[in-house]
């Protein structure tokens, strides 16, 4: 499909027919494959023909959803894993080797934080954490045993920006591999192999899925290093259910329509907080105001769906915000059709100390809402009456 636009592969990019030939996807609810004879058993099972044998290995409806990302993202191949987390550990598990270190953002998303932190020391495998607003000081930390690079763009929750082109260009110095979280961007907005990514992650159960209903997640990239992700994974057995695959092959045809919308809507409810009195200030890619504006037009679409700001008055005014919205979901998901509103400082990173939650940009007055698919005027005048 390399000659067809985005929403084009999106949709049309399918597993082949079966002789019933249906129009969308069955669904391939089995967990094994069967095969014609001895010769073809061991054949299949020596790699000599590449077909499905076993679901923890591969099964049609997730070969679509990774083929479609691969699509997608201009990547080469994938695996399909049962969250996002799933396929950030089995991604980084397969690659690195007791000894090697991990050269990451200092601001990224909460649980691979603590499998940095707590997890990967039992194998041996250290990290350091970089200022994602002082790229100097990067090559200062890469030490012989570093591996890889580790970062998000934007940021969860802090919605910075990281120059995608200066990462790549260090790693390809370095001899280093580049993985990068793309989950709050989605592969329509910003596909960081453009800009020298080596594996791109996500996690499914966001923007992909887009209607909060299933886990999931992805990495895809070069064949080489997706195949060493592969030979650990089918051993380890994270992979994603046929079911959640085929869910999310459906969601992806809707991917491109429902993000602009998302990004519309967000960009209008970031323009509105910017605007008003009882709001310190406002964090979203596409608002000229955004300390990293310009790399944001430089490598994204547009903004993406998350907003986040600070209240004045800090956690008490935070608190009542919260008690205040009526509308909007109090939850910890985000990219969902339906807007969500965190307070990350009492929830979700509740358990930091409030430097290590200040080094992450998170203030007690901040507030992240995930703008979703509902009229922007009714999820401005939610947010505009719990003002306080
Ligand atoms: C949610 C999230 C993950 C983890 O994904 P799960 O599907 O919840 O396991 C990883 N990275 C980022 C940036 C996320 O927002």
């Amino acid at each position: 499909m390399d000659n067809k636009k985005f929403e084009t592969k999106a949709i049309r990019t399918q597993i082949e027919r079966t002789q019933f030939l249906e129009h969308s996807s069955p669904l391939y609810l089995t967990s094994s494959f069967v095969f014609e004879d001895a010769e073809d058993m061991r054949a299949s099972f020596a790699e000599e023909k590449d077909r499905n044998i076993y679901s923890r290995y591969s099964n049609p409806n997730s070969n679509e959803f990774v083929e479609k990302v691969c699509e997608m993202e201009g990547a080469e191949a994938g695996f399909a894993f049962a969250s996002g987390m799933a396929a950030v550990f089995s991604t980084l598990a397969a690659l690195l080797n007791s000894g090697d270190h991990i050269l990451s953002a200092g601001n990224i998303f909460g649980s691979t934080h603590s499998l940095f932190n707590n997890f990967f020391p039992k194998w041996n495998i250290s990290h350091s954490y970089f200022p994602i607003d002082d790229f100097d000081v990067i090559e200062s930390l890469i030490t012989p045993n570093t591996k890889l690079i580790y970062a998000e763009s934007p940021t969860n929750p802090g919605v910075d920006v990281l120059d995608l082109e200066v990462l790549g260009g260090i790693a390809k110095k370095h001899n280093l591999i580049l993985v990068i979280d793309n989950c709050f961007a989605s592969p329509y907005l910003q596909q960081p192999m453009r800009f020298g990514a080596d594996l791109v992650i996500h996690s499914g159960t966001k923007l992909m899925d887009g209607q909060g209903r299933v886990l999931a997640g992805i990495t895809v990239g070069s064949s080489e290093l997706i195949d060493k992700v592969y030979r650990f994974s089918r051993i380890t057995g994270p992979a994603l259910s046929p079911f959640n695959a085929w869910v999310l092959s459906k969601s992806l045809e809707t991917l491109a329509i429902r993000v602009d919308r998302h990004c519309d809507n967000a960009l209008k409810v970031a323009e509105f907080l910017e605007s008003h009195e009882k709001v310190n200030w406002v964090k979203y890619p596409f608002l000229k105001s955004h300390p990293k504006y310009e790399i944001a037009k430089k490598q994204m679409k547009a903004g993406g769906c998350v907003v986040a700001f600070e209240l004045k008055g800090g956690l008490k005014a935070g608190q009542k915000f919260f008690d205040s919205i009526k509308l909007l979901s109090l939850s910890a998901n985000l990219g969902d059709s339906r807007s969500i509103v965190t307070h990350p400082a009492s929830t979700t990173h509740s358990k930091l100390t409030k430097e290590e939650r200040l080094a992450s940009g998170i203030t007690d007055g901040m507030v992240r809402i995930s703008v979703g698919l509902e009229h922007s005027d009714d999820i401005i005048a939610d947010i505009q009456q719990a003002l306080p």
